[in-house]
């Protein structure tokens, strides 16, 4: 059995759909990128994989590729796609087949995939095509000029599968070429049109990226916090200033609620925890304000295409009484995620346990969030 190097390409500039695409969290919460590498990874054909990165997101995606044993290397893209796709071919072992899958494509099926490599095997060269639906037309000077005849007309997709030899010697012809089966055609070889699948579409456009996001639904998330009660601290919670003769201590103001309101968030969104987004070993967030995270979680998940639902957030705290700031609180916090979506309570325990003797303050949140 021939052996085959998938090379998943996602070095290409994702400014023109308005954001990083290949970021964007899908249903089944991978990312577009991840859920094209897994498709490739779920062939058994595939041997190994690379994928082809921009230089700046090499460490981010070798941290996501960890959990994919195929992928064998993370390397930056080059200025064309040809010269990308060569240094995915230069940074995998020489396998007989190279699989090359634009990163954009996550939707493609296994079967899909299967079926390019096993004509590849076959004639050498494959790709998944599809008829066009729409008439297309030839125009110049502003002016439709001509029409093809579409029975004869293909859309062409990807992965493409070609030998490796072959398509290393037809890098020759690569110049002002539109795709990797081009440069296979100016060689002279011959590829075969496998099936493609309209659902194999490439995320390219806005309204690509807004059908993603409506497709997304719900998802809810919990977060938790506590922080010790010590003197010569101010008490601040949901961005207001309790007056109090204690207050929280911590590495940015302490407040608890707002942390475990973004922990509930970014939960739900499949982030990483304010832990790791603002770290307390990071002399920057020291004294920060912790509305001023809430601002920037808030920012995150709006790039990421999702929004606040409501969230509802219970403070356990014994002393002092919280419930004549609770109304100041639901109005900061809103002043940050909009009007109506935050819940705010305030609890004992009974003088039970550690915020029962008044040690320290303790928060839940859960949030639900849709796009
Ligand atoms: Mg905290």
């Amino acid at each position: 059995m021939p052996t085959v190097l998938g090379i998943v390409v996602a070095a290409g500039s994702s400014r023109r759909a308005g954001r990083d695409k290949l970021d964007i969290v899908l249903a089944d919460g991978r990312t577009v990128l991840e859920t094209s590498v897994a498709l490739i990874e779920e062939c058994s054909l595939v041997t190994d994989i690379v994928v082809v990165t921009r230089a700046d997101k090499i460490e981010y995606v070798s941290s996501l590729m960890e959990r994919h044993p195929k992928v064998c290397a993370v390397t930056a893209g080059g200025n064309t796609r040809f010269d990308s796709v060569r240094k995915g071919i230069d940074a995998g072992p020489a396998h007989d087949f190279i699989c090359i899958h634009d990163a954009a494509r996550p939707f493609a099926s296994a079967a899909l995939v299967r079926g390019v490599i096993e004509k590849a095997f076959e004639h050498g060269a494959a790709a998944p095509c599809i008829p066009v639906k729409d008439t297309i037309k030839f125009t110049e000077d502003g002016f439709i000029t001509g029409t093809p005849d579409r029975s004869s007309l293909r859309a062409v997709q990807t992965p493409q599968v070609f030998m490796r030899d072959m398509y290393l010697d037809a890098l020759a012809f690569s110049d002002d070429a539109f795709d990797d089966c081009q440069v296979i055609e100016r060689a002279g070889h011959r590829i075969y049109p496998a099936p493609g699948e309209e659902g194999n579409y490439k995320i390219t456009t806005r309204e690509d990226i807004e059908g993603l996001m409506s497709s997304k639904s719900i998802r809810i998330g919990h977060g938790y916090d506590v922080h010790r009660l010590v003197e010569n601290r101010k008490l601040i919670l949901c961005g207001v200033e309790v007056p109090f003769e204690k207050g929280l201590l911590g590495h940015s103001d302490a407040d608890v609620a707002v942390h475990a309101l973004m922990d509930a968030i970014l939960g739900a969104a499949g982030l990483p925890d304010i832990g790791n987004l603002f770290p307390d070993s990071d002399p920057a967030y020291l004294g920060a304000d912790s509305m001023e995270l809430l601002k920037k979680v808030s920012a995150l998940l709006a790039e990421q295409g999702w929004c606040l639902g409501n969230a509802d957030i219970t403070i356990v705290c014994q002393r002092p009484k919280l419930s004549p700031f609770i109304p100041a609180m639901k109005e900061r916090l809103e002043s940050v995620l909009g009007k109506g979506t935050c819940n705010i309570k305030a609890t004992t325990e009974e003088k039970l346990g550690f915020t029962g003797s008044g040690e320290g303050i303790a928060a839940h949140a859960v949030a639900l969030i849709n796009g």
